[in-house]
């Protein structure tokens, strides 16, 4: 891969991680501010939202994972068209953060790559009580080895999520005028996931 930053207009997101880590959860809260507390089992799915910037069209496709390791090859397919990675794990479980490692090792041989765009989200920190993993110990990891970005946040309680998206963009060398937007795009979703306003022209005045 080309190390040179290159503007895209198009970019694929994706989400990788163990089961019931939140990964759904993380890309629902992102898209309508909602939360479900059940956990529905995602085989694989892919959103697709259109951004409108300084006149140019971005595509950002979101694909969510199921976390199964009975279809490595649907895996190995996802991480080949992906752009940039979170790899999700949850702070109160800490066989999750060893599938994050695993996965990170996936993606390093698939892509070829010694640096993959990879962010590393550390969900569930509302679970106070229940955490097993402590953030110093993967900031080291993640920032220091790894050269990743890391993040801790919660589905549950709106944390640092649309901060997990900007760093995923970042990472994937989209225009970096897009962050502000998507940041002003979130404080102007309705709470009612029913009423969601249509992606370009409502919000295109936004952007200029
Ligand atoms: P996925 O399998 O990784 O897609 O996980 P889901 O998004 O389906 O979430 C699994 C379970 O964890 C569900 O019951 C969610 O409601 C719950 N969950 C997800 N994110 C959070 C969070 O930030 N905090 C808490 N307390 N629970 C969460
Ligand atoms: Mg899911």
């Amino acid at each position: 891969m080309s190390t040179e930053k290159k503007e895209k207009t198009s970019v694929r997101l994706v989400f990788m991680g163990a089961a019931g880590v939140g990964k759904t959860s993380l890309i629902q809260r992102f898209l309508q501010d909602t939360f479900d507390p059940k956990h529905r089992r995602t085989v694989e799915e892919l959103h697709s939202r259109e951004y409108e910037v300084g006149g140019v069209k971005v595509t950002i496709h979101i694909m969510d994972t199921s976390g199964s390791y009975s279809f490595p090859a649907m895996r190995k397919l996802s991480i080949q068209n992906g752009d940039a990675f979170a790899l999700v794990y949850a702070v109160d479980d800490p066989d999750s953060l060893e599938a994050v490692k695993s996965l990170r090792e996936e993606i390093l041989e698939v892509k070829e790559d010694k640096f993959p765009p990879i962010v590393v989200v550390g969900n569930k920190i509302d679970r106070r009580g229940e955490r097993r993993v402590s953030s110093g110990d993967v900031l080291s990891t993640v920032e220091l080895d790894w050269n990743n970005s890391f993040l801790e946040a919660s589905a549950k309680d709106n944390e640092n999520v649309v901060e997990v998206f900007q760093e995923l963009l970042q990472q994937a060398n989209l225009p970096s005028k897009l962050s502000p937007v998507l940041r002003r795009r979130r404080e102007t979703f309705p709470k009612d996931a029913n009423h969601r306003p249509p992606m370009n022209k409502a919000n295109s005045c936004l952007i200029s």
